[in-house]
């Protein structure tokens, strides 16, 4: 019996292994091997499946995020709404360009709870941000979303890492913003074989300022005309993703849905509840999250049966030792995101899984009968 974990990299390699080869061989003999055709290419070919006009390829989710915030003139002391419960890299982003995060509740799907960032903005100082995270592969819904940072005069960046290709009431997952942020870490549904991330945007200006601040703050070569980053994409990792990764995203997607629909209607233990998907989000389910009041319990059953789940988030942000240092603030209570930091688990859900690899996971978490 094989171990099933929440990726399959081995899987993804030896299926691939020739058109991965073949992709590194092209940027070898091409000669040029940073910012070159490749990742000119890859941006137009992501530009194309997001339907939006321009992509810039960056290092990394983060890096994505903080050029995203500077294009959009976030500056130091600016009080920005964000999530307790995602990838510290949301809040990290933040605090590199200076901003105040000020963190609200969630909701039972795991998203930014509106009705808790609207408490936030009219019981403290007022924003100017709004940093939502499309997290597990739901959208939060975009409609609800545009309307309450119109109201409020916000500024909506989205943090697409984990939802690429997700949509709210058919519309794509980062067009209640001006311009949004991803990721290709390889666990992610489009990843790299190493780091990397992209900004999207149909607005020319940001696309030209992101490019800018990628590589130095160059405005044209050796003219600095701000402080920018490296945050270049290799040409290695945009001819694996545009050549391997990208096509395949689409089939990869809808093994995941097919996934997750068997999981919706055959996980049936007493004490297992699937999260509760947002009526409005076409998911492309990045994650598989359960929850269950013996969390660590059905780890450690599932563990025996080598399944190898994982808990996001186990710890808050606002809860991370490294924000001793930093100033940030909490509004309200943030008791859907604690409940979730105890109870929820996440089960394997990647496009390597076969049925029978879904069947032992299925069995397993049913055979589950609590604290054992
Ligand atoms: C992965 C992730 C990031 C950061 O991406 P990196 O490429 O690892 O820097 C940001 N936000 C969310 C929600 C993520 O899942």
């Amino acid at each position: 019996m094989s171990s099933i974990g929440l990726a399959d990299f081995k899987a993804m390699w030896a299926t691939h292994r020739q058109a991965f080869l073949d992709a590194a061989d092209r940027v070898g003999k091409s000669g040029w091997l940073v910012l070159g055709s490749e990742v000119e290419s890859f941006e137009r070919e992501l530009a194309a499946y997001w339907r939006l006009p321009f992509a810039v390829g960056v290092a990394s989710g983060l890096d994505a995020l903080e050029i995203a915030f500077r294009c959009e003139g976030m500056k130091p002391g600016d009080r920005v709404l964000t999530t307790p419960l995602s990838a510290f890299a949301t809040t990290l982003a933040i605090v590199r360009v200076g901003a105040i995060p000020v963190f609200v509740d969630v909701d039972e799907s795991g998203l930014m709870d509106l009705g808790a960032a609207e408490r936030a903005v009219s019981s403290g100082p007022v924003p100017k941000f709004v940093v939502p995270v499309h997290l597990f592969g739901h959208a939060m819904n975009l409609a609800s979303l545009s309307d309450f940072a119109g109201r409020h005069q916000l500024t909506v960046i989205e943090d697409c890492a984990q939802a690429i290709g997700a949509k709210s009431n058919g519309q794509p997952v980062g067009t209640a913003s001006r311009v949004c942020a991803t990721s290709f870490y390889p666990t992610k549904n489009l990843g790299a074989l190493g780091d990397g991330g992209a900004l999207l945007t149909s607005d020319e200006t940001i696309a030209k300022h992101a490019r800018s601040l990628r590589d130095y703050g160059q405005s044209e070569k050796y003219l600095h005309v701000e402080m920018g980053l490296n945050s270049r994409l290799d040409e290695l990792q945009a001819a694996l993703l545009r050549s391997v990764q990208l096509p395949m995203l689409g089939a990869q997607t809808e093994r995941r849905l097919a996934i997750a629909d068997r999981y919706l209607r055959e996980l049936n233990a007493d004490i297992v509840r699937c999260l509760p998907v947002p009526g409005s989000s076409q998911s492309v389910w990045h994650l598989f999250p359960v929850t269950t009041p013996s969390r660590d319990a059905l780890k450690a059953h599932l563990k025996k049966a080598d399944i190898h789940a994982a808990v996001h988030y186990p710890t808050l942000i606002p809860d991370q030792p490294a924000m001793k240092q930093v100033v940030h603030e909490v509004s309200g209570k943030l008791t859907n995101a604690n409940r979730l930091a105890t109870n929820e688990l996440s089960l394997p859900i990647h496009p390597w899984l076969s049925d029978d690899d879904v069947s032992r996971v299925i069995a397993a978490v049913n055979s589950f009968e609590g604290q054992s």
